[in-house]
């Protein structure tokens, strides 16, 4: 396949990702693309394998079969063999937030947000952290950079992950139902900063429960059930006119 130049070439091409936990099939065959710029949203019934979607396009996770394509690279086919070193190229092109922020409590949020470009990609410390400084700026956090996770709210945590995955300067971001351990007065300011990467231009995946939220970002909604993408469209197509009774049930329960 012919990487770079073609801009109609999606960023990341998903092709029959399978994966098992034991006997249990999680994901059975889900395809997917995303372009650059682009927003898709997963949503779905608990337990449907959304999480373990991004957690295999992050390599957290060994899909047992399936191709996982970057325009650029890697290019991995998971029925064969799969090494460490397409493991830390696929890393490379993604960071992922998670649903609980993951901060090391022992480090303040400058030094959470610069580990990862020092440690990982070798950034030298004081670009690190002026880059960091910029981005902890942008999501308001500009006083918090000594502060220890332990001082922050709920909120100002998960929007230094959110800093801790832009810092990687990856092309893709994932998000794992950023918003659900929040309460609710705390949603708003993170579903804020989503919003302002949307528009900035992001490439970004997003699993949410925040269906008002998907209709105003995700250029593309997945619908999950079962380990496979039931459905698929715009939001204002699959929100309103779901084709399928599955979609429908389950938009019924939540809208
Ligand atoms: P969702 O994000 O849609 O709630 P998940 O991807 O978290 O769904 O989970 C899909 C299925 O995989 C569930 O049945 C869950 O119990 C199972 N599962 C997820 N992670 C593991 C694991 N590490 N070991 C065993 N089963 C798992």
């Amino acid at each position: 396949m012919s990487h770079g130049d073609d801009a109609l070439t999606p960023l990341l091409q998903v092709r029959g990702l399978v994966k098992n936990f034991g006997t249990n099939r999680v994901l059975d065959g889900v395809d997917l693309e995303v372009r650059r710029g682009e927003v898709l949203v997963l949503i779905g019934p608990s337990g449907s394998g959304k999480t373990t979607v991004l957690r295999c396009l992050n390599a957290l996770e060994t899909p047992e079969a399936g191709v996982v394509d970057f325009d650029g690279g890697p290019t991995i086919d998971f029925a064969g063999k799969v090494g460490k070193s397409d493991r830390a190229a696929m890393r490379d092109r993604s960071a992922m937030v998670f649903q609980h922020h993951n901060l090391f409590p022992h480090l303040t949020v400058l030094q959470n947000v610069i580990e990862g470009p020092v440690q990982a990609h070798g950034v030298p410390k004081a670009e690190a952290a002026a880059r960091a400084e910029a981005l902890l700026d942008r999501v308001g956090l500009t006083e918090k950079r000594d502060a220890y996770p332990s001082e922050l709210s709920g909120g100002q945590q998960q929007r230094v992950g959110i800093v801790r995955a832009l810092a990687l300067q990856p092309d893709l971001l994932l998000f794992d139902e950023p918003t659900s351990a929040l309460d609710p007065e705390l949603v708003g300011e993170v579903l804020k900063v989503l919003r302002g990467l949307a528009d900035e231009g992001w490439t970004m995946v997003i699993v949410t429960h925040e269906l008002g939220f998907a209709r105003e970002v995700a250029d593309e909604v997945l619908f999950f059930d079962e380990g496979v993408i039931v459905e698929r469209g715009a939001p204002e197509v699959l929100f309103t006119a779901p084709k399928k009774e599955r979609t429908r049930r389950f938009l019924d329960r939540l809208l």
